[in-house]
């Protein structure tokens, strides 16, 4: 079942943007809210010209512009809470083990995938708490209320075989493990909540930072991510998926 209220961050391009373009052919959503860190450069965005899509800004990782952001998606959502936060915003910064070591770029890729991720799910909890109180029983659903992180198969420890050589990823691979298990323990901290606790990875996009080589378009990426979204049910509360639904090691 599909969400009523659906939050998609980073969504001017790539994948962000082809998710905004799949929830946009469900017509069950009454909002569709598109963030991103430019609104005026957001043509592509802005070009779906959709009633249901929400349009605003959010630089992930300044707490100011969370606030506002949140204060805004209150007023759209209301009552009724949020029922979906998705959670794709990301960076990928060349750092390898041989890289002359540089703090700043490590903590720039860990603040953008990893810190932004845990503050704007905490401060939009309230709202997420607000549409699953609306349900009662134990069910969990994208359609109740639910927190699905964009991840990547580099994140898995026991599938990294191959170093940070791919992709230049040290930097990289590390805020994506970080991320699946902030995943996994919200989902156990939220089970009282019956919040919904998934992480997702797309496959290789063909996307600014997937680039043109990468094996799958964006729309065969997010057309099976946001069917697979609306199948999620306890079974899969905690856990780590590829884009089709089949489990990922961490
Ligand atoms: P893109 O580089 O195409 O898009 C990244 C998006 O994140 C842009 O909208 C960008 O906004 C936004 N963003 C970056 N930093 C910030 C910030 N500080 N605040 C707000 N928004 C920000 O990447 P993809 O679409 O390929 O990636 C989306 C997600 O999927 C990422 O989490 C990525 O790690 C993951 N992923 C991608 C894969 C791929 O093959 N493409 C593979 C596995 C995972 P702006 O345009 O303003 O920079």
């Amino acid at each position: 079942m599909s969400p009523k209220s659906v939050v998609i961050t980073g969504a001017n391009r790539g994948i962000g943007l082809g998710l905004v373009q799949e929830f946009v052919k469900d017509k069950n959503i009454l909002h569709i809210i598109a963030t991103v860190r430019d609104v005026e450069k957001a043509t592509d965005l802005k070009a779906i010209n959709d009633p249901h899509v929400h349009v605003l800004p959010l630089i992930v990782t300044c707490d100011k512009s969370i606030d506002s952001f949140v204060t805004k998606v209150e007023e759209i959502v209301g009552s009724d809470g949020l029922n979906l936060l998705v959670n794709n915003a990301g960076i990928a910064v060349k750092y390898l083990t041989k890289t002359k070591p540089n703090r700043s770029m490590i903590a720039e890729q860990l603040d953008v995938n990893t810190t932004s991720v845990v503050i704007l799910t905490q401060k939009l909890l309230p709202l997420l708490t607000r549409a699953a109180s609306k349900v009662s029983g134990d069910q969990l659903s994208v359609s109740r209320a639910a927190v699905i992180t964009i991840s990547s198969g580099l994140g898995s420890i026991t599938e990294n075989t191959t170093g940070s050589a791919v992709f230049d990823s040290l930097a990289y691979r590390m805020s994506k493990a970080a991320v699946n298990m902030f995943g996994r323990t919200l989902a156990i901290d939220l089970q009282d909540d019956h919040i919904l606790v998934v992480n997702f990875c797309p496959g290789w996009v063909q996307t600014d930072m997937g680039g043109q080589e990468a094996m799958l378009t964006v729309e065969q990426s997010t057309s099976e991510l946001v069917s697979s979204f609306n199948k999620l049910d306890n079974s899969h509360n905690g856990r780590y998926f590829q884009r089709n639904l089949t489990p990922f090691q961490f």
